[in-house]
């Protein structure tokens, strides 16, 4: 028996609930396969952002920042808070109330749509068929004149470190541990091992963070990795880099982990391991060989700039595919792909999406950093305002870090917006607005921003573009 659909979406995570959402809103007749379960074998919307990553990281980063504060930021404010003590338990009950309650609102937002969810593994076949086999091995073939595969990405296991889900964990191991462990590994420096290894670093672990580059963070502009290194190390994160792990065993109850740097081979034991060394795409048993959809050499299904794949009528979106991995960039590629079924020509601006870390202080940028603009060979002028200087942030007893623009020296275009700081997640957004705009550092200058906030260091940087901040001494150079 076949049920027809205009658009079949496999995958709830956010690059394919927000296309079922969008395509159903433009009166498409659209139905979401699902496979995702929780722990009682109950079905879950959302994907990996909702249910183990973006939002369950951040719970932990918010609650474990609050008591980190509470323990060592509130006594130089006069705030005599004593015996603060960590209730891990009620800290994950809290955790689970805000995933349950996100990853029920988007059945709600289904309800309210008109789009149909069906649970099951999704199997692409030739012509847009789709198969569906439910949890009890049940197999139900639907047809759509267009599949969207949205089937995001998985955590990358490497063959030294296999996960064990006790001592040897992924990301969603990491926001699962029932007590805090006493001496923490972390493997790769990247955004998820930095957030995560925080989270237990607040709450009291001692945090060795092992990475084999030899160069901190190197998307993000170096001279705010640098900063933010700085700060990371004086709240104790032990970050070793140019370290690569080797091997991994767990002995007693302790993982004994190899690795080796430039001075040899080097051992370290851990109460836990979190291996975060990178995600990979899923598409695990999800295209029949016919199904006339491409991979490309690293296994992303292959789509052009609009997201269209090889197969006609078959289209992929978010992790899965080429680009960053991140929720707002699979959402944007969802909206497009709906929009472009319905008939509409939206695009993408890959330029605009901004990227954050969520550590403290957070790092978040759009565009270009410095490195990029130098090796283009474009001239281009820099503005920068350290929180130091604003008072907002003093208030906040946040004064670290900056923001730092970077615009075309001939046309004042804004090509990179960077902040490492308080709420740099939420500054950033005005970069993303400057540069989607297409605006000039000096229309920056020219806006009012209100006093005293944390943004004044937006104007202040923008100012100093051109030379003409006033808060702090202008080094204004020609590059
Ligand atoms: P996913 O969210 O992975 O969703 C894919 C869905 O498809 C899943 O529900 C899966 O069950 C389902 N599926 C797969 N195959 C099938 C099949 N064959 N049939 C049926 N269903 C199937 N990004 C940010 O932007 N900001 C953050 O702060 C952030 N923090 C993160 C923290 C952590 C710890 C992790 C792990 C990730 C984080 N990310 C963050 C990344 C973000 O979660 C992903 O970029 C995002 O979820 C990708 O969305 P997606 O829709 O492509 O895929
Ligand atoms: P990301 O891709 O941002 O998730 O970051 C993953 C990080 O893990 C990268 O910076 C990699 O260099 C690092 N990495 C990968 N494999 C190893 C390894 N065997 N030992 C140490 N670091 C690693």
């Amino acid at each position: 028996m076949s049920d027809k659909y205009d658009v079949i979406v496999i995958g709830a995570g956010p690059g394919g609930y927000v296309a079922a959402i969008k395509a159903a809103q433009l009166g498409l007749k659209t139905a979401c396969i699902e496979s995702w379960t929780d722990k009682e074998g109950k079905n879950r919307l959302g994907g990996t952002c909702l249910n183990v990553g973006c939002i369950p990281s951040k719970a932990l980063l918010e609650i474990s920042h609050k008591y980190e504060e509470a323990n060592h930021g509130f006594a130089d404010q006069g705030i005599m808070a004593k015996d603060v003590k960590m209730d891990i338990g009620k800290m994950m009950e809290r955790k689970e109330g805000i995933v349950n309650q996100l990853t029920g609102g988007i059945g709600g937002l289904f309800k309210a749509n008109g789009v149909t969810p069906i649970w099951g593994h999704g199997k692409l076949l030739a012509n847009r068929n789709v198969e569906v086999t439910d949890q009890d091995g049940k197999t139900k073939t639907y047809e759509a004149e267009n599949v969207i595969i949205a089937t995001g990405s998985k955590p990358i296991q490497i063959p030294p470190a296999p996960f064990d889900g006790e001592h040897i964990v992924d990301s969603e191991g990491a926001l699962e541990f029932t007590e805090v462990p006493k001496r923490l590994g972390v493997i790769g420096a990247g955004v998820i091992g930095l957030e995560l290894g925080s989270v237990w670093a607040r709450l009291g672990a001692e945090v060795t963070v092992i990475e084999a580059l030899d160069t901190f963070l190197p998307a993000v502009d170096q001279q705010l990795a640098k900063d933010a290194l700085k700060q990371f190390q004086k709240q104790g994160l032990n970050i070793v880099m140019g370290a690569r792990m080797t091997g991994a065993e767990v002995k007693r109850k302790l993982v004994n982990v190899s690795y080796e740097d430039s001075k040899g081979k080097q051992e370290a034991k851990f109460d836990k391991l979190i291996v975060a060394v990178g995600r990979r795409p899923y598409t695990d048993n999800l295209l029949s060989e016919d199904a006339g959809v491409q991979m490309d050499e690293r296994g992303f299904i292959f789509v052009d700039d609009n997201c269209k794949t090889e197969a006609p009528g078959v289209w992929a979106v978010g992790d899965v595919v080429r680009g960053p991995m991140l929720a707002h960039k699979a959402s944007e590629e969802g909206v497009m792909v709906a929009e472009r079924i319905a008939g509409h020509k939206p695009q993408v601006n890959y330029d605009c999406i901004p990227n954050v870390i969520y550590t403290f202080p957070e790092i978040a940028w759009v565009g270009k950093t410095e490195e990029e603009v130098k090796a283009e060979g474009e001239e281009y002028n820099v503005g920068t305002f350290p929180f130091a200087a604003n008072g907002r942030a003093m208030a906040a007893n946040s004064a670290s870090g900056m923001v730092k623009i970077i615009a075309d020296a001939k046309t004042d275009r804004i090509v990179g917006f960077h902040v490492v700081g308080p709420q740099a997640s939420e500054i950033v957004a005005q970069g993303v607005i400057a540069m989607e705009f297409g605006s000039s550092a000096e229309d920056l200058a020219l806006t009012c921003f209100a006093h005293p906030t944390l943004s004044e260091s937006v104007h202040e940087a923008a100012l100093g573009v051109a030379g003409g901040a006033i808060h702090i001494a202008n080094r204004r150079k020609k590059k």
